[in-house]
C-alpha cells in the first residue's frame, strides 16, 4: 500500500505548496532529533521528511495522487530518460494493470538481479536396442554456457567493480505518468541504460564481455540404466546452461532415441520377432533355436502349427527399468508354402493330398483363375 503522505503532514489533498511547506516546518521543529530524543519521534521525523520530499516534488506528488508510492522500492526515481512522457506514446496493458493493482507502483519490482539461474538443456542420444535394454555408459558432447573462470561469473574485469546506474539511481526502472484510455496511470519500465539491472559494468571482463559465462564444448559420460525406452529423458542435475552472471546451471536432459532393430521390434519391455518355418516343419513339428537379445533359446514348434501362431518366451525381453524381471519375447511364426516344386515333389504332394481325401483340381495349361491366384501368391512369396 502506498503511504498516506498527506496524512503524515496533516494536510488535505488539495493543499498548496505553501501549505505543505508550512506543515512540514511546524512538524520538523516538533520532531527533530535535536529537540526530541524520543525514538518514536525519530521515526516520525523520517516520515515527515519523506512526505515533504514527495509532496514538494510535482512529479512525485502526481504519482501519489494516482495511488502510487514514489519512494517504494523500485518506485520511480530522479528524472531519467523515462521521465514523464519519456517512455514512448504507448503504455502496455500490464503497465495499466500494475498501475491499478499496485504491481509497478506499490510493491515495486526493483532492479533485476544480474545473476540468474540458467536454462535447462536437452541432448538427443541415439542408442541401439542392446544398449537401451542392458544399459550403457555413453560418451556425450555437450555445448552449453559454463562459468567464466576469468571473472568467476562477476562479469567485471579484474580489479574493477559494478557501478550504480546513474540513469535510474540503481532502481533498474523508471516511472512515468501517462494518459491512457483508462485515464492517467503511472507506469514503470525497465531502465534502458542498465537494462533494468540498476548497475552497469564500466570495465567488462574481457573473456565473457560481462556475461559471466562462456559457451564451451564438454565431454561427459552419461550412465544409461538398463530398460530405458525411446523418448525417455535422463536428467543430469546442473549440467545444463550456466545462467547469466554465473547463475546456477540448469539441468541437462539426455533424450533417448532407440534405433530400430533389424530383428526385434519393441513394445514396452516386450520384444517381437518373426520366424519363418517351412510348411512341412509346421506340420510335423520341429525344434528351432531362437537368437534372443542376449541368449539362444531352444523353441519347440508343435506339430500342426498354423500360420500366424505365436510362441512366447518368458523373460527374454527387455529388463524392466524399475523393479526386477524382464519383458517377454514373442516369436511370430510364418509358415512358408513351397513355391517351386519339381515333378517328383509335386507327385508326392498330390499323393499326400489324396491319402487325406483332399481334392486338388489340376490347373489347365492356358492358365485361368487359379493360375492368376498362384502368380499373385508367388509375387508375395
Ligand atoms: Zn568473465
Ligand atoms: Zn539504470
Amino acid at each position: 500500500m502506498a503511504r498516506d503522505y498527506y496524512g503524515i503532514l496533516g494536510v488535505s489533498k488539495g493543499a498548496s505548496d505553501d501549505e505543505i511547506k508550512r506543515a512540514y516546518r511546524k512538524l520538523a521543529r516538533q520532531f527533530h532529533p535535536d529537540v526530541n530524543p524520543d525514538p518514536e519521534a525519530q521515526e516520525k521525523f523520517k516520515d515527515i521528511n519523506a512526505a515533504y520530499e514527495v509532496l514538494s516534488d510535482d512529479r512525485k506528488r502526481q504519482i501519489v495522487d494516482l495511488g502510487g508510492d514514489p519512494l517504494a522500492p523500485g518506485g520511480g526515481g530522479p528524472g531519467g530518460p523515462g521521465g514523464p512522457g519519456g517512455a514512448g506514446p504507448f503504455v502496455g496493458f500490464q503497465d495499466i494493470m500494475d498501475a491499478f493493482f499496485g504491481g509497478a507502483t506499490g510493491a515495486g519490482r526493483g532492479p533485476r538481479p544480474r545473476t540468474r539461474p540458467g536454462a535447462d538443456a536437452i541432448l538427443r542420444l541415439e542408442l541401439d536396442l542392446q544398449e537401451t535394454a542392458f544399459g550403457v555408459e555413453a560418451p556425450i558432447t555437450v555445448d552449453t554456457a559454463v562459468l567464466c573462470t576469468t571473472c568467476s561469473g562477476a562479469g567485471t574485469a579484474a580489479g574493477t567493480h559494478l557501478a550504480t546506474c546513474e540513469a535510474c539511481g540503481g532502481r533498474g526502472e523508471v516511472q512515468s505518468v501517462q494518459r491512457t484510455f483508462l485515464g492517467q496511470v503511472v507506469s514503470a519500465r525497465p531502465c534502458t541504460v542498465c537494462q533494468g539491472y540498476g548497475t552497469t559494468i564500466p570495465h567488462p571482463c574481457p573473456t565473457c564481455a560481462g556475461d559471466g559465462r562462456v559457451r564451451t564444448r564438454r565431454s561427459l559420460t552419461v550412465k544409461i540404466p538398463a530398460g530405458v525406452e525411446d523418448g525417455m529423458r535422463i536428467r543430469l542435475a546442473q549440467q545444463g546452461e550456466v545462467g547469466p552472471g554465473g547463475g546456477t546451471a540448469g539441468d541437462l536432459y539426455v533424450e533417448i532415441h532407440e534405433r530400430p532393430h533389424d530383428v526385434f521390434s519393441r513394445k514396452g519391455d516386450d520384444l517381437h520377432c518373426r520366424v519363418t518355418v517351412p510348411m512341412t516343419a509346421a506340420a510335423l513339428g520341429t525344434r528351432l533355436t531362437i537368437k534372443a537379445l542376449d541368449s539362444e533359446e531352444p523353441v519347440d514348434v508343435k506339430p500342426g502349427t498354423q500360420p500366424g501362431s505365436t510362441l512366447r518366451l518368458r523373460a527374454r525381453g527387455v529388463p524392466h527399468l524399475r523393479g526386477a524381471g524382464r519383458g517377454d519375447l514373442y516369436v511370430h511364426l510364418d509358415v512358408r508354402t513351397p513355391t517351386k516344386l519339381d515333378a517328383e515333389q509335386e507327385r508326392m504332394l498330390r499323393e499326400f493330398a489324396k491319402t487325406r481325401g483332399e481334392e486338388v483340381a489340376e490347373l489347365t495349361k492356358q492358365g485361368g483363375f487359379f493360375s492368376r491366384m498362384r502368380d499373385a501368391f508367388n509375387g508375395h512369396a
